[in-house]
């Protein structure tokens, strides 16, 4: 015997796109109920994304889930590019009338968006087991899964699959009615936490011979740092030193030092470009990382996990206002037309900055003019800049 549950909307995941659209859409009065297989905890510690475009800080704000984020989070109104052993600055507040990004790490938005949830009486679950989803097709889907040896059906109007690329929802979906788009890269990032304060003001994307180095941070005492890698490559094999080093050696550049800490945390995650068309099935839709994943060289996977659900939300409200389903049926369309340009913008940057294995000495040289064009052209600069303050949410 399971137990029964009904709600309006069932959330698979409890990452980014899933509570945001819970607190979505309990701010417009539609129920939900998460359900999320990790624990509170280790969702809210799980170090990934950090930089914010424009449109994700305000809708986190207009949701009333900001008041850490504006007080803590480090406005940046730029980036560098350093290239050929040179810094370039990309102004992106005159070159977008003014827009800029936010540093505010994802386990901390999580954490806000989770107050908020349980401040309101949100139901999120966590720690569930056997998760899967039926009867997608019809009007009457459910959810069942398992917590504390009890099974639960959990029936809904309508199923978000928020269950992030290794989730239960899209495969769900039948291999006849989706189509994959994917590229794999031949590398990856080394990405290193360390307890030190950012040696430069704002993010610092370097191309070097010996591979491509981001300098990031996401506190004042806290940086990030990435050292483009093998896409295999196993992280113990970079000692401290070692990690140093090859960081000194990829940033160098005149009248500048790098801080150097503790290092607190290191991992190595593969680069991938990969869509999933459409990103609806009957009453199932997916949103965030459960359809889509970009390479973070762009740093546009949470944006648009955020972006995804924004658009679901306004169109699951449109329907219970007032009954009509139009939003509903172009959330694929719309939304893939954002995933699209930000796949492009992703791979240009990554292509532009990394050094791959297939490439030969003419690539590097192209490379090094493109970063030229980019630095010296306002009209290239402004395109840099305007995608990665992120596009309008329309
Ligand atoms: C190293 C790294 C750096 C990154 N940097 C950036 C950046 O700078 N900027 C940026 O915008 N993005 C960045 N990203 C990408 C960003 O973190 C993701 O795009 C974002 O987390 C997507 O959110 P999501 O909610 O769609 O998916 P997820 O965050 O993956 O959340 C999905 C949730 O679903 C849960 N789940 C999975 N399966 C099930 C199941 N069967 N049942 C129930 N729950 C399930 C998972 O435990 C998870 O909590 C980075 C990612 C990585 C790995």
């Amino acid at each position: 015997m399971s137990n029964s549950q009904r709600t309006q909307v069932g959330i698979v995941g409890a990452g980014p796109a899933g509570l945001v659209l819970s607190h979505l859409l309990y701010l417009q009065g539609i129920e939900s109920v998460v359900v999320e297989t990790r624990s509170r905890e280790y969702v809210e510690e799980r170090v990934r994304a950090g930089v914010l475009e424009q449109g994700t800080v305000d809708l986190l704000a207009e949701m009333g889930v900001g008041e850490r984020m504006k007080k803590e989070g480090l406005v940046h109104h730029g980036i560098e590019l350093r290239f050929a052993g040179r810094g370039h600055r990309i102004d992106f507040h005159d070159l977008t009338g003014g827009k800029g990004i936010t540093i505010y790490a994802q386990q901390e938005v999580l954490k806000d968006l989770n107050e908020a949830r349980i401040a309101t009486g949100g139901q999120v679950n966590f720690e569930v087991e056997d998760v899967s989803v039926h009867d997608i097709e019809g009007p009457q889907p459910r959810i069942s899964y398992r917590r504390g040896g009890t099974s639960y059906e959990l029936h809904c109007d309508f199923i978000a699959g928020c269950d992030g690329f290794h989730g239960i929802c899209r495969p769900a979906i039948p291999a006849s009615a989706i189509t994959d788009y994917d590229r794999s890269y031949p590398f990856g990032w080394l990405g290193i936490l360390a307890e030190a304060p950012p040696s430069s003001d704002e993010l610092v994307y370097t191309h070097h011979h010996r591979g491509f180095a981001l300098l990031s941070m996401r506190t004042p005492q806290i940086t990030r740092l990435y050292l483009q890698c093998k896409p295999d490559e196993d992280a113990e094999l970079w000692s401290d030193d070692r990690i140093w080093q090859e960081l000194h050696t990829r940033t160098a550049t005149k009248g500048w030092k790098l801080i150097e800490g503790r290092i607190l945390q290191k991992s190595v995650t593969g680069m991938r470009s990969f869509v999933a068309e459409p990103m609806r099935y009957g009453r199932l839709f997916l949103a965030g990382d459960a359809a889509h994943i970009v390479p973070p060289t762009g740093a546009k996977g949470l944006n648009l996990a955020v972006a995804d659900v924004w658009r679901l939300a306004r169109a699951l409200s449109e329907f219970y206002a007032k009954g009509k389903h139009d939003l509903l049926d172009d959330y694929s369309r719309a939304c893939l037309r954002r995933v699209w340009k930000a796949q492009r913008f992703s791979w240009w940057m990554t292509s532009m900055l990394h050094r791959s294995p297939e490439d030969n000495r003419f690539d590097e040289r192209r490379q090094l003019a493109e970063l030229d064009y980019v630095t010296t052209s306002r009209a290239a600069a402004q395109t840099l800049a305007e995608n990665y303050v992120g596009l309008l949410l329309e």
